[in-house]
């Protein structure tokens, strides 16, 4: 999903326009009353990959985008939070899942969304889950049970397949290239 350009300036209210700032290489949203300019960076989203006996946390999503997909845990995250922090409130939320956080095992990022997604490995702490709020359902599913035809978003796919090609493999980085226009 492109990020939606502004309309108004955050500082006063008028109409922003696109242009270079000075000193700077590329257009900006710069408010031509204020001189204010609204800098977009990509925003991070940060998901666990929780496992417990061999099998892994899936949640159906309750809200769009892909309502009815699967999904990993996973979120944007908040401001005054960390990574980990992050990790481990999005399986709260979305699975009702308390883990235990291993490492950081899969950087995507998604030049075109705007994104950076980082996924950890997680053992769920006594096996209990459940659907929270933004979920249908969670369950976990055997590696030759995961519905791959059914993930919610391409990061998605990309982190279980890195985390079924085992531990020990070190931080793998990928790219989601943007979709074609089809
Ligand atoms: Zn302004």
């Amino acid at each position: 999903m492109p990020v939606p350009p502004h309309k108004f300036c955050g500082q006063c209210g008028a109409p922003v326009k696109r242009r270079i700032p000075p000193g700077e290489d590329r257009e900006r949203e710069v408010c031509p009353a204020c001189d204010f300019v609204h800098y977009r960076n990509p925003i991070p989203v940060v998901g666990c990959v929780a496992e417990h006996e061999g099998r892994i946390l899936l949640c159906r999503r309750a809200i769009d985008p892909r309502l009815g997909y699967w999904t990993v845990p996973a979120g944007f995250m908040e401001l005054n939070e960390t990574l980990g922090e992050c990790a481990l409130r999005e399986t709260r939320e979305e699975a009702c899942a308390e883990v235990r956080l291993g490492e950081l095992f899969s950087i995507v990022d998604l030049p075109a969304a705007g994104q950076v997604h980082f996924f950890f490995r997680g053992k769920l702490l006594r096996g209990k889950f459940a659907a929270g709020a933004e979920s249908l359902e969670a369950g976990l599913f055997a590696p030759d049970e995961i519905p791959f035809g059914q993930i919610a978003f391409r990061s998605g796919v990309i982190a279980l397949r890195r985390y079924l090609d085992g531990e020990n493999k070190g931080l793998s980085m990928d790219t989601v290239p943007p979709r074609s226009p089809d």
